[in-house]
């Protein structure tokens, strides 16, 4: 008997941000998985060449996508379902950090409409044309990028922090219309990562540098987190194996034997 151990075999994933750094990690694991996949982003060389590393089949491909614009991220949706004949993960992971000055007086309107525009605007449009299609479908999986700076504070711009504020805010508001209709909706909120985009906001550190400034200042030490450990979570979060998030069980003879291992397993992707 064939049993297939692709963690994403058959799903098709559309992935904002997904040139560079997080993005680019989830979109080599979730290609690893099974799932095809199209980059959405508006660096369009380093896009196209992320494809062309993976493979020369069409199960990766390239778009180019400002999520701050609503044509765009349709077209991105669209371009998806014509191509795989359907959508089941939305990946919202695009974003920016903005002017780095930590200062509100160094902050102007132009920095926050821009900020504003990618990580939140930009993670409402990926779920409203995302929901379009899934609705109908009954089921699907949309995933953003927020980060720790949503959780804890300090050492983050104010429009930076109150953007990732507003995706987890739009996360849970999202659960409780889309969840009536299968679909998941959830949020990452990874601790630094040296990425692009943590590089250049450190001055163009290496980054090595960067890994060392960062676990500096973490809880967790001898561990460096890494753009494939957030890939990770989304590999998760996408697959049919966090369908049990949120669900409630009840195991009879659970203490030992089938019981056991089923609450085990339960507990382990998420069901109480
Ligand atoms: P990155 O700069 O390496 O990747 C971000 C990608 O988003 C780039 O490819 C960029 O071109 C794309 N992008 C930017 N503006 C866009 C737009 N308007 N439309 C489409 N694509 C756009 O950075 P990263 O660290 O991989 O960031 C990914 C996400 O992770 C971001 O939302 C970021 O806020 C979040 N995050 C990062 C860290 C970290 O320490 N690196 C920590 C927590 C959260």
């Amino acid at each position: 008997m064939y049993v297939c151990t692709y963690r994403l075999a058959g799903k098709v994933a559309l992935i904002t941000g997904g040139a560079s750094g997080i993005g680019e990690s989830t979109v080599r694991l979730f290609a690893r998985q099974g799932a095809k996949v199209v980059i959405a982003d508006v660096q369009d060389d380093q896009g196209h060449s992320v494809c062309e590393s993976i493979g020369s089949d069409d199960s990766v491909s390239y778009v180019h996508c400002d999520v701050s614009k609503e044509n765009d991220v349709q077209n991105a949706v669209d371009l998806a379902v014509k191509k795989h004949g359907k959508l089941d993960i939305m990946f919202g992971n695009a974003g920016i950090t903005g002017n780095i000055d930590l200062s509100i007086s160094g902050i102007n309107h132009e920095d926050f409409q821009r900020v504003f525009g990618v990580n939140v605007y930009g993670a409402f449009l990926g779920a409203k044309h995302a929901a379009r299609v899934m609705i109908p479908a009954k089921r699907g999986s949309i995933i953003f990028t927020s980060s720790v700076a949503s959780v804890i504070l300090g050492d983050v711009p104010h429009t930076y922090a109150a953007s990732k504020h507003a995706v987890a805010g739009l996360t849970k508001s999202l659960c409780v219309e889309l969840g009536r209709h299968g679909i998941r909706v959830n949020c990452i909120s990874p601790f630094g990562v040296a990425t692009p985009l943590l590089r250049k906001d450190l001055g163009g550190a290496g980054k090595e540098v960067v890994e060392d400034l960062v676990s500096e200042v973490a809880n967790l030490k001898e561990a460096k987190v890494e753009a494939e450990d957030v890939a990770q979570a989304a590999v998760y979060l996408g697959s049919d194996e966090s369908k049990l998030a949120d669900k409630v069980a009840l195991v009879t003879r659970g203490a030992s034997g089938i019981g056991e291992s089923t609450a085990r397993l339960f507990a382990q992707q998420g069901a109480k």
